[in-house]
């Protein structure tokens, strides 16, 4: 409640536009069925009273302004507030007789002032009745199975304990719209059960009122308001606060509002769940009606106690619900895995995920293809909702306005106001759908037929309240809860590791299938080279005789052309013998481990490569002493050769030509490696390199492509690794380790 307009004080005229903002707790007037006067609490000094007090007292107002109040009370009532301010219990109700008449006297501080508020008391009252009440509601009001069984059980106990025409429990939604979900009320009245209310209808303001002081009771609507005599507090020189006096007027936008449903008489309390006003009991009675402090006090009781069940059976049914999509979702998981395609398990089981959340229907789009189930858009609809919408949102998104967000939506309201989509992954989406509220209203009837009175001149009556709210609601489903998040999510998280699991196992069997394929082809490409060897070497054979032989009589272009022909066919050999060399290392499973001394098998490579002579220009620089390796030698021969013959041939061409060779530290692992300041690669290239035929370095330098490829495997076969770093025009450097 904004505390700046208290001293502004109520305003003259009070209309439909400055509704929400009326200032209902410093109204400044009071009911006409008690008299409300105010002290100061330091002199007990009547500081204000009200007009109406020669009515009930016997003494005009103007009277007793100034007196004390021992003008009114016995000195032994005096004592007992004098005592009660003491021990700051004010609030109990004092019984008084003031010139003959007796009432009860409730006392509050209003800031510094004391207010009291005199109700005349019902002589014949049965001093056992307020018990018997409450043990009456204790008996009542009790777990039943539903809470709107509850609700119409309170209903029945409110109409019998208090005779009101009609008692309705009025239940609010997330915006503070309201819906009468239980009714008790006499035969020949119109059922209002089942209509709906605009939040404005019970404005903010009253809201928090009722949070605060619960129970609140109109007992006139053709009451005469009563002034309050000065009108501003003496003592604070402002309007008085009222909000817990139970006389304080009532809005005369209230009054109109319940003078154009034919109500005499209102009582309403407040049903508080979790600290949060949940709903109204709300009763109405066609005359005036008085209820005294007593009644009133039953009926805070009464609130309470739904209160407390409403709170339980919440909780109880939450944790059933739980439990209950709990169990539907594992049957969801197991049909999943039975079913071929996840999206048949999800929707063509005996639960459908369409079960798991409260909704209209659901939409599945797995692999390019849609599946529905119940109330729907239609393909095209839901397809277009998926691309321009979904996609951007976050993997699980939620509105109960979707046509705010999408505006196409509009056409489709009545199924799919509110949507709940998650993401799988980027081609599997679940979706569910929530109707627009407005169609799903039960209105106990056409609401078109409400039989509302004098139509025309009204500003505010329930019937307008129906139309404001199906405006309202226009276009909105009911709101997606938590519970709905919660098992949205974890059917995603089930969803995504079936997915995750199907797809592994599909992975795993391509892998299978395509190290099949490797080796078949790796054997197909062994034979060849093994077939095409004899043949190779037999016209390598028959070239050199003619070279040899014959080639004194050959023109000097035909002995060119020999000459190239016998260069080609070296290169073909080397090329067999590589391929054969690679796939027989596949093979051949077997290794013949042995300690290996580097620097002799080093320079064994040398001379077997005649490497000073084929690159005089390059600088080869090895370590001494380098480490002993444990391996195959014949195999390690290879791997060293590979590397060596490399950075000699691709740093030939460099001034300064240098090949390093050596041995470090590498996380605290010994590491290998051979140097060079050669042309490079491309770091991007350097796992590409050790793949068969992959070669990077242009047509410039020759090469099969497949020295790296060994090199990668021996050291496989020796649970080595092996990495390169290098920059164009920067050399390479090889590292590995065994
Ligand atoms: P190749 O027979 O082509 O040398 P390799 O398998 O031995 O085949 O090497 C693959 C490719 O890696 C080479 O074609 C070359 O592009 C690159 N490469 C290998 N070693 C070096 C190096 N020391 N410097 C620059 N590039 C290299």
């Amino acid at each position: 409640m904004p505390q700046t307009i208290d001293h502004e004080g109520y305003p003259e005229e009070v209309n439909l536009d400055n509704c929400a903002k009326e200032p209902i707790h410093i109204i400044g007037k009071t009911q006409a069925y008690g008299v409300l006067l105010v002290c100061d609490a330091l002199n007990l000094k009547i500081t204000q009273a009200g007009t109406n007090s020669e009515q009930f007292f016997s003494v005009p107002h103007e009277e007793l302004l100034g007196q004390e109040l021992s003008l009114l009370l016995k000195q032994e009532k005096i004592d007992a507030l004098k005592e009660a301010l003491a021990q700051k219990e004010i609030s109990i109700p004092h019984e008084v007789e003031i010139n003959g008449k007796k009432f009860l006297m409730l006392a509050h501080f209003s800031d510094i002032n004391l207010v009291l508020d005199f109700e005349p008391l019902n002589e014949d009252r049965d001093p056992y009745f307020f018990q018997k009440q409450l043990s009456r509601i204790l008996n009542k009001i009790k777990s039943t199975h539903s809470i709107e069984h509850l609700c119409r059980t309170a209903t029945v106990l409110t109409k019998q304990m208090f005779g009101y025409d009609r008692v309705m429990v009025y239940r609010f939604d997330e915006e503070w719209n309201g819906e009468v979900i239980a009714e008790n009320k006499n035969e020949e009245m119109q059922s209002w059960l089942g209509l709906h209310y605009p939040t404005t209808d019970i404005p903010q303001q009253s809201r928090a009122m009722f949070l605060k002081h619960r129970v609140r009771v109109i007992t006139n609507v053709d009451y005469e308001p009563v002034a309050l005599v000065p009108q501003l507090s003496p003592l604070t020189k402002d309007s008085l606060n009222l909000s817990r006096s139970s006389l304080r007027a009532v809005s005369p936008i209230h009054i109109e509002y319940l003078k154009n449903m034919d109500v005499g008489a209102s009582l309403s309390a407040a049903i508080v769940v979790r600290g949060k006003l949940w709903g109204l009991i709300a009763c109405h009675h066609n005359t005036a009606k008085y209820l005294d402090h007593y009644q009133r006090e039953s009926c805070r009781f009464l609130a309470q106690m739904l209160s407390t069940e409403i709170e339980l059976q919440e909780t109880n049914s939450y944790i059933s619900n739980t439990e209950l999509s709990e169990g539907l979702r594992q049957e969801l998981v197991q049909q999943m895995r039975q079913k071929s395609e996840i999206s048949e398990g999800l929707s063509r089981g005996a639960v459908k995920f369409t079960d798991l959340v409260s909704c209209g229907g659901g939409a599945l789009f797995f692999n390019n293809s849609w599946t529905f189930v119940g109330q729907t858009p239609s393909e095209e609809q839901v397809q277009e909702l998926l691309v321009h919408l979904l996609v951007e949102k976050e993997s699980l998104y939620h509105t109960r306005r979707l046509a705010e967000e999408f505006p196409p939506a509009e056409a489709y309201k009545d199924v799919a106001s509110g949507i709940l989509s998650l993401r799988v992954s980027e081609n599997k989406y679940i979706m569910w759908f929530r109707p627009e509220v407005v169609q799903t209203v039960n209105w106990g009837g056409n609401p078109e037929k409400k039989a509302f009175y004098n139509e025309e001149k009204q500003r505010i009556s329930p019937r307008k309240s129906v139309e404001k709210w199906s405006q309202q609601v226009n276009g909105i489903s009911k709101d997606w809860k938590d519970c709905d998040i919660s098992v949205a999510r974890a059917l995603r998280e089930n969803v995504s590791h079936l997915v995750l699991a199907r797809q592994s196992e599909e992975i795993a069997t391509l892998n299978e299938q395509l190290w099949q394929a490797n080796e078949e082809l790796e054997l197909f490409s062994y034979g060849l080279s093994h077939d095409l060897r004899a043949p190779v070497r037999g016209v390598d054979g028959f070239l050199q005789i003619l070279q040899e032989d014959f080639s004194e009589e050959m023109e000097p272009e035909a002995k060119e052309l020999l000459q190239k022909s016998r260069e080609m066919m070296l290169k073909m050999n080397t090329l067999i013998d590589d391929i054969l060399e690679y796939s027989g290392l596949h093979k051949s499973g077997e290794i013949n481990f042995q300690e290996v001394e580097v620097n002799p098998l080093l320079q064994e490579i040398i001379e077997f490569y005649n490497l000073k002579t084929l690159y005089p220009a390059v600088q080869l620089e090895i370590s001494e002493r380098l480490p002993k390796m444990k391996g195959d030698r014949r195999m390690l021969f290879q791997l060293w050769s590979n590397l060596i013959t490399n950075a000699c041939k691709y740093s030939a061409v460099s001034q300064n030509a240098r090949v390093e060779i050596g041995v470090e530290q590498q996380d605290g692992k010994k590491v290998y490696f051979v140097k060079d300041n050669g042309i490079g690669f491309d770091q991007k290239h350097a796992a590409k390199i050790f793949s068969t035929f992959s070669r990077v370095a242009g047509s410039k330098f020759e090469g099969s492509g497949i020295g790296l490829a060994i090199v990668k495997r021996i050291l496989e076969k020796h649970g080595g690794e092996i990495w390169a770093k290098s920059q164009p025009g920067e050399g390479a450097a090889f590292y590995f380790s065994l």
